[in-house]
């Protein structure tokens, strides 16, 4: 079976891109798979719609950054790094400035071989086994080679494809839609193999292949990761034990979320993004070791503990990043694991998926599983009630301790994943903030001068169109902003005077004390005096608030002021 070209893909994405009805996507991306032939045309195509070229969890990564796209572009048309920095402005991204720059190259290449789907998953395969010290240069190597094979407008989706970044709108939501119209399924069962199997290459070959039948096969598989379980913010305790009866309240962590997978003798943790993380908590190992003696799938909190109090969340998500001298980083910030869920257990009392349990049994069986004698893992305290004086005193204690607040679970409902729904919900001490995706910067001035001191933040319109509301400036230590410069620093994709635009990568969570309509910033939205409060590692920026939620959170504002 022959492999379709990247020149008929490309072309396909040009169309998409000009096309803004989320149906409309749809269908049009439900033709275009129902079309191919090839199942690993099938799987690669589900995948590169979404900027992606292996599912989150997979470890490969192919590691092009702005950066090797530069020198891949020099070294092929032979401009400058500061002509293409030019192109880069004029158009607005890397993978437009791509196609430019291919566009005006000599073609002095007169036997251009045909670069198809399979041809490139080949490239990237090889690009992500790459280890040691020359693997940069052979990577713009092969780069090159891509682009010198590469028309204008297939370098333009090579590019955004490397980069993770299509342009296309093509949210989950659609491509989901997509698969289910494509082969004449269910949308909800589309979503749940994918919630799953976090994989939409093997959602996608399977839906062709096997059809609803098979797509309700596919099952919890340990060390591959499940969509988690969200919660949604309540309104107050007293109207959230109206709606549940009883509540199992439980604290609600200052930490990071950890899905821990242990089978088959292996331990495997991942982020709330679905990120494996185990290499950088050999401490968290160590724990599981300690007090799991059977296969599970473990939901949790990660908690930085020092002197019995949580540590900024933003030490968890260092220890996450850190890649070399792990050991220092175990000492210097010791992590609890508070267990509140299990999705899935291998022993003798129960075999198999735990997520269509009611929550009370799930607790019974983590309760039988997780031995928590003070050394390993600890076992989030669980208390069932309908007595709202106890919630708040739960709640009071939560917050005495140094964290967040409380959540309340309906005891009978079952583990949804990738679920934000009424089941959880979540009640805090502090304000609404806003996560919101980092867009550009500038550099400071004085003493800031070789910071990044200033950063533009946007919200995702429904498209996936990211809209500016503000810039933040204050609320940063000296030691943040040396830490931030050196992260944004590599998403740089182009500078003009004081102001650097990064590749969209990371979220900031900032406070604000007002929102207000203003026709400064795209979103028609601007918040005064924002604050940032702290980089959200663990969220992507798909996952950034909206620009219906800036808009309602607005509108909240005059109730609260009752004023209009
Ligand atoms: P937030 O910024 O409030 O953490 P979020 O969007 O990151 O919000 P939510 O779904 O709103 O996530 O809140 C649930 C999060 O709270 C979980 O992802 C988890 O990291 C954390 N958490 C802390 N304690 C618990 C608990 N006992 N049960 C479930 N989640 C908990």
């Amino acid at each position: 079976m022959s492999s379709i070209t990247f020149l008929e893909f490309s072309e396909f994405c040009d169309e998409l891109e000009k096309i803004s009805s989320t149906i409309e996507l749809s269908s049009k991306i439900a033709n275009f798979l129902r079309n191919i032939e090839s199942d690993d045309d099938i799987y690669n195509i589900a995948l590169f719609l979404t900027g992606r070229i292996y599912p989150p969890w997979d470890e490969r990564e192919v590691g092009i950054g702005v950066g090797l796209v530069y020198e891949a572009l020099r070294l092929t048309t032979g401009l400058k790094k500061r002509e293409i920095e030019e192109i880069v402005k004029e158009t607005g991204d890397l993978g437009l400035a791509s196609e430019k720059v291919l566009s005006r190259k000599l073609q002095t290449i007169l036997f251009r071989e045909e670069l198809t789907i399979a041809y490139l998953r080949e490239v990237f395969d090889a690009m992500s086994s790459l280890k040691g010290e020359k693997s940069q240069k052979k990577k713009v190597r092969m780069l090159m080679d891509l682009f010198s094979s590469a028309s204008p407008i297939e370098a333009k989706y090579i590019t955004r494809l490397l980069l993770g970044e299509m342009r296309l709108g093509v949210g989950e939501g659609i491509l989901r839609d997509a698969i289910a119209k494509a082969f004449n399924l269910s949308a909800d069962i589309v979503e749940r193999a994918y919630m799953i199997t976090n994989d939409f290459g093997k959602v996608a070959v399977t839906a062709k292949k096997e059809g609803e039948e098979g797509l309700k096969r596919l099952k919890i598989k340990p060390h591959i990761p499940i969509r988690m379980m969200l919660a949604q913010v309540a309104e107050s305790v007293e109207s959230a034990v109206m709606e549940m009866g009883r509540v199992a309240v439980e604290w609600k962590f200052d930490g990071t979320r950890v899905q821990i997978h242990y089978a088959d003798g292996r331990i495997t943790i991942y982020s709330r993004r679905l990120e494996n993380v185990t290499k950088a908590l050999p401490d968290v190992v160590e724990m599981v070791k300690k007090s799991v003696k059977s296969g599970v799938i473990l939901d949790g909190e990660a908690i930085a503990i020092k002197d019995g109090k949580p540590l900024p969340f933003q030490n968890i998500l260092r220890r996450f990043r850190r890649k070399h001298r792990i050991s220092q980083a175990v000492e210097k910030i010791p992590i609890t694991v508070q267990v509140f869920d299990i999705l899935y257990c291998d022993n003798e009392i129960y075999s198999g998926e735990t997520i269509d349990l009611p929550l009370h049994e799930r607790r019974k069986i983590l309760e039988n599983v997780v031995k928590d004698d003070g050394n390993g893992l600890k076992l989030a305290r669980q208390e069932i009630t309908s007595d709202v004086r106890r919630v708040h005193e739960i709640f009071d204690e939560a917050i005495a301790a140094g964290h967040e607040g409380v959540m309340l679970k309906r005891p009978d409902s079952l583990y949804i994943p990738g679920k934000r729904g009424k089941n959880w919900l979540k009640i805090k001490e502090v304000m609404e903030t806003l996560d919101l995706v980092v867009v550009a910067g500038e550099w400071g001035e004085g003493k800031r001068s070789h910071f990044i001191s200033s950063f533009e933040l946007a919200c995702v319109a429904e498209n996936g169109d990211l809209l500016p509301v503000g810039k933040v400036a204050t609320g940063f230590t000296e030691d943040d902003l040396e830490e931030l410069t050196e992260l944004f620093k590599n998403e740089i994709e182009y500078e003009e005077g004081k102001k650097v635009v990064f590749k969209p990568k990371y979220v900031f969570e900032v406070a604000y004390q007002e929102i207000q309509k203003s026709p400064k910033y795209e979103s028609g939205y601007a918040l005064r005096f924002p604050r940032f409060v702290r980089l959200r590692e663990d969220k992507d920026i798909s996952e950034a608030d909206t620009i219906e939620r800036v808009g309602r959170l607005y509108e909240s504002q005059f109730g609260m002021k009752g004023a209009r």
